[in-house]
């Protein structure tokens, strides 16, 4: 396990994600009955524009990822990386969307925390026991691993033990598989980046890859198409009437600083193999 002082910079940006979520969370922005277990202290206050952006960040990237996952109705796997403290798999679960195989990679830091909060809290390990065929979930240090959900402990930039932990775990290469990188690739370098990317679109027949990130830091490698929306483009795509509730929940004083903050973000999508989740067929 690495000490470095920016990898620990680069851990903390975990419980920054999951404080914000957790405060849109308590505002009524979306529904989240799991966050509050993974959050150790009250909410601190969070500025409108903050909330709205993680509102936009979560309902895009559950709109492509739910769209994958019914498209070949749950017979799929799916990689979080750098997933933190993320409460996917659970909504997956509440939703009968589970796909074959649900796996998360962290540092090891952060995925022990993750196991040991699930240990401890039955509402987080009772759903992942009713998907698994016995009462014990294998935890192997740093890795727990069940039937449809996985959670492994490694440096994403060690890509060939990476792959090693998630062929240990069950990964099955024939299976349309979604990678999904929130906010995750601006921590490791391009080269980094490019060689999950490239080993990505090498090892799958049909895949896609969902990346929530600043614009100019996605390089595309082997993939047949790819597309990016800005945040700002996601926003006005969402169901309008749902954004209309989320705006009357807290006052905004300045529109144009949402505008800037969401226009600076975008989701992009890669697809290969398949036919693919037509841009403007999913979200538009
Ligand atoms: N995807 C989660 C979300 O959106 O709530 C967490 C986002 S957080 C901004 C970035 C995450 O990427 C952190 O949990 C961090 O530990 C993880 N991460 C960054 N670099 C990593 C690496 N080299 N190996 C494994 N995880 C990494």
């Amino acid at each position: 396990v690495s000490d470095d002082s920016s990898d620990e910079a680069v851990r903390s940006t975990c419980d920054d994600a999951t404080v914000c979520k957790r405060f849109a969370v308590s505002k009524g922005y979306w529904k989240d009955p799991y966050i509050q277990h993974f959050i150790r202290q009250p909410s601190e206050r969070k500025a409108p524009e903050i909330s709205r952006g993680y509102y936009a960040r979560v309902k895009g990237v559950n709109l492509l990822l739910d769209a994958f996952i019914k498209k070949t109705s749950c017979n799929c796997q799916v990689i979080n990386v750098g997933a933190g403290l993320d409460t996917t798999f659970w909504r997956l679960k509440d939703e009968n969307l589970l796909p074959k195989k649900y796996f998360e990679v962290d540092f090891p830091m952060i995925t022990a925390r993750k196991i040991h909060l699930i240990k401890t809290k039955p509402p987080l390990s009772k759903p992942i026991l009713e998907t698994h065929s016995s009462n014990n979930l294998k935890i192997d240090g740093y890795d727990m691993d069940s039937d449809h959900y996985s959670i492994i402990g490694q440096d994403l930039r060690d890509l060939p033990v990476f792959v090693e932990k998630l062929k240990k775990y069950g990964l099955d290469v024939k299976l349309p598989t979604l990678l999904m990188a929130e906010c995750v690739l601006v921590y490791i370098t391009l080269e980094q980046s490019v060689e999950l990317v490239k080993w990505a679109s090498s090892s799958f027949n049909t895949c896609m890859f969902i990346n929530y990130e600043q614009k100019d830091r996605f390089l595309l490698n082997g993939w047949d198409q790819a597309d990016a929306l800005d945040m700002m483009d996601v926003y006005n795509s969402l169901p309008q009437a749902d954004v209309q509730r989320i705006e009357l929940l807290e006052f905004l004083d300045e529109k144009e600083l949402l505008q800037q903050l969401l226009q600076h973000y975008c989701i992009c999508w890669a697809t290969k193999g398949g036919s693919p989740l037509g841009k403007r067929g999913l979200i538009i």
